[in-house]
């Protein structure tokens, strides 16, 4: 059963009433196995596989995401456009939790991780100067924003190796490089790059990390990560029938062209 467009879902993602499930695939890759079974329906009329990022039941932390399992196993379905969805702490006092931000860089400060699908035989270096696709972040804010939705044209991502916090002295330092900070965008986004999919992250803002001096509870990053999913929801809702699968005319599709070594 081929597929065109997977969603990779974060902490809390997964809703059962969100799309009827028709089938459940666990591919085999050279890489082990994805995360979770995918699971392949449809969710407003169109046709989707779903990932769950950390597993079910979360047994996957950020830094044992079996990342290119996951990537390889969805392009072995037919996948062409990733929707990715997680959950980050703001760096800047603009960046509000509840908010969403459909993000544009990243900087990396992950260290251990499997970056590359490349790392014998041929070399490739592909570029990621613009690590996300330009179509599906184009269509993703202009669909947020007539729906009323809090959503952010742009922001950078800091990638932290995790799964601890960050000091109060390394948040205030990745202030002067990033918007945002979370543990799961590298190597996911390169990932997707090497294999010629469009990937897109739709991140979803639950607290202000540690620089600001702020008291939170669980329940409030509860009650953030509630309000964010129901509009993430209704933002893939609406955007989803307007990806044009079959005739992408981004560079995201050529991605290995010319980056042979
Ligand atoms: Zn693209």
């Amino acid at each position: 059963m081929s597929v065109k467009i997977a969603i990779i879902g974060g902490s809390g993602a997964y809703d059962p009433s969100m799309f009827k499930v028709e089938e459940e695939v666990t591919p085999g890759t050279p890489y082990g196995n994805p995360s979770a079974p995918i699971l392949i329906g449809e969710l407003a009329g169109v046709k989707v596989a779903f990932l769950e990022r950390h597993g079910q039941g979360h047994v996957y932390p950020p830094h044992m995401v079996p990342y290119r399992a996951n990537l390889w196993a969805l392009k072995e379905l037919g996948v062409e456009h990733i929707i990715s969805t997680s959950t980050c702490g703001s760096l800047k006092e603009g960046l509000h939790p509840g908010e969403l931000v459909v993000l544009d860089q990243f900087v990396d400060f992950t260290k251990d991780r499997k970056y590359s699908f490349y790392n014998q035989g041929a070399t490739y270096h592909i570029s990621v100067a613009e690590p996300f696709c330009k179509d599906l972040r184009e269509l993703f804010y202009i669909e947020g924003e007539r729906l009323g939705l809090p959503i952010h044209q742009e922001g950078t991502y800091a990638c932290i190796e995790g799964p601890r916090f960050s000091t109060k002295a390394e948040s205030k330092m990745f202030q002067d490089y990033a918007d945002v900070v979370g543990m799961t965008l590298v190597p996911e986004a390169p990932l997707a790059r090497e294999l010629e999919m469009c990937y897109v992250n739709i991140s979803m803002i639950t607290d202000y990390d540690v620089w600001k001096e702020h008291v939170v509870s669980i329940q409030d990053i509860i009650s953030v990560m509630q309000k964010n999913l129901g509009q993430v929801r209704s933002l893939l809702e609406s955007t989803l029938p307007k990806i044009l699968t079959g005739c992408r005319k981004c560079e995201c599709a050529k991605a290995l062209e010319n980056a042979k070594a």
